[in-house]
């Protein structure tokens, strides 16, 4: 790596904290500085000295067309010309609301917000709003966004007990967090008995993406959505990632099971900043000026990041979903097989995860839980992902996070990627 990027970083450290704007960026732990990127087309990104890479980051989600997709492109352009924020009533929104909630059969009203964190801060809310309960259970490796409330690990009293994982959260708000282990049934029963009455609802990613795939079982789902409705407590699907990925209707239409409330962000913005909550039209009208849950935004349903993210939806249908699946199947094959090989076998510990458009490489089959997944993942990682980097593949960097492809891997790049491995095809 050349002076011009360690030099950015020198600099971007004396004007930003560790020199990133958000710490999933910093290379931490790695033995490189972070590249700084210039531009972005199709499948790749290009870093400031032109070195051009297969782009698996891909904005950790929202391009699922891929970068400059030229529909979209054309829809943005056509935005900034009729001006791009108003704080005000426009159409736009309407047209993206109406889309996503035809596609939602779960869902009757939408409210967009700017980030899948504060869908979820919104969700929280509506949720005590809507059941006048204060506590919510999350589950250990599931990440819905640095809410307060979220960051959050176990503690070491009764079970579903919590303490803040940040600094900065205060204790109170940490004692509103019951935390459990995914897959934790009995925990959660207990969780019930011990809390009766005070929980509003359980949050979780229903496929959770942040910390490594770990592809939860349909029955567990279901018991969920089974214990918080004898509970009269709510479901909230946290689809942020997984939304009009995996399907349309994220995992909800995936599994058939339908949660009270959903978060989603990334892909129904195009890769503007956007995110929303979506729920019955009696949940969604506790929320002001309606109801008495206060929630606003000046720059929320942002006229540019609704016709991003309609002009990118428009372009996905039941077949493109087959297509980057298959997409995925052909680059993870490759990758697989390399690390079988590669240098004796450096690699070879690991296998790929993976569930539709989505992939993690990690040692281990069926993580479910954050318990299943090996201690010295980022060690192996951390040396695999600056060897795809040298060779022009960027991975995100850091172990616990997913790939995501896009519909611009297409089969011109997947021979691009088996050349960089040196592979035959
Ligand atoms: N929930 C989930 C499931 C997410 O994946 C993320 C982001 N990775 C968030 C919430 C937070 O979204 P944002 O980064 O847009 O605030």
């Amino acid at each position: 790596m050349s002076n011009i990027q360690s030099d950015l970083f020198s600099k971007s450290k004396t004007l930003v904290p560790g020199g990133v704007h958000s710490p999933v960026r910093s290379f931490k732990g790695l033995h490189t500085t972070p590249r700084f990127f210039k531009r972005a087309e199709g499948a790749y990104i290009y870093d400031v000295e032109d070195k051009k890479y297969v782009d698996f980051c891909m904005s950790f989600g929202p391009l699922i067309l891929g970068h400059r997709h030229p529909k979209v492109e054309k829809a943005l352009h056509e935005g900034l010309e009729r001006g791009w924020s108003y704080g005000a009533c426009e159409p736009y929104s309407l047209e993206l609301a109406e889309f996503l909630l035809s596609k939602l059969p779960h869902v009757e009203q939408l409210r967009f917000v700017n980030s899948g964190t504060e869908a979820v801060m919104t969700a929280l809310r509506l949720a005590r709003g809507v059941t006048g309960r204060n506590k919510i259970i999350k589950f250990n490796g599931c990440y819905h966004g640095h809410v307060d409330s979220m960051l959050i690990k176990a503690g070491s009293g009764l079970a579903g007990e919590a303490e803040a994982s940040s600094a900065g959260v205060p204790e109170g708000v940490a004692h509103d967090t019951l935390i459990l282990e995914l897959g934790d049934t009995e925990g959660l029963k207990q969780c019930f008995i011990d809390h009766k009455d005070q929980i509003a609802a359980i949050i979780i990613e229903p496929l959770p993406a942040n910390n490594g795939l770990m592809v939860q079982p349909k029955e567990f789902l279901q018991f969920l959505r089974d214990i918080t409705t004898a509970n009269k407590a709510l479901l909230i699907f946290d689809e942020v990632i997984s939304g009009f990925r995996v399907a349309f209707g994220g995992m909800a239409e995936v599994t058939g099971i339908k949660p009270d409330i959903v978060t989603l962000g990334k892909i129904i913005g195009g890769g503007l900043p956007v995110g929303a909550i979506g729920a019955s039209k009696f949940i969604m009208e506790h929320l002001a000026p309606i109801g008495k849950v206060y929630q606003a935004g000046t720059l929320s349903a942002n006229p540019l990041a609704m016709v991003g993210g309609l002009s990118t939806l428009k372009e996905m249908t039941p077949e493109s979903y087959k297509k980057i699946e298959e997409q995925t199947k052909k680059i993870t094959t490759l990758l697989a097989n390399w690390m079988k090989t590669y240098n004796n076998g450096q690699f070879n510990m690991f296998q790929i995860t993976t569930y539709s458009s989505l992939f993690w490489i990690v040692p281990k089959e069926n993580v479910t839980k954050i318990a299943d997944i090996p201690a010295n993942l980022t060690e192996n990682f951390n040396k695999l992902f600056e060897v795809l980097l040298d060779r022009g593949i960027y991975l995100a960097p850091n172990a616990y996070e997913v790939g995501f492809v896009s519909l611009a891997h297409d089969d011109t790049v997947v021979a691009d990627i088996a050349k960089r491995l040196d592979i035959k095809l």
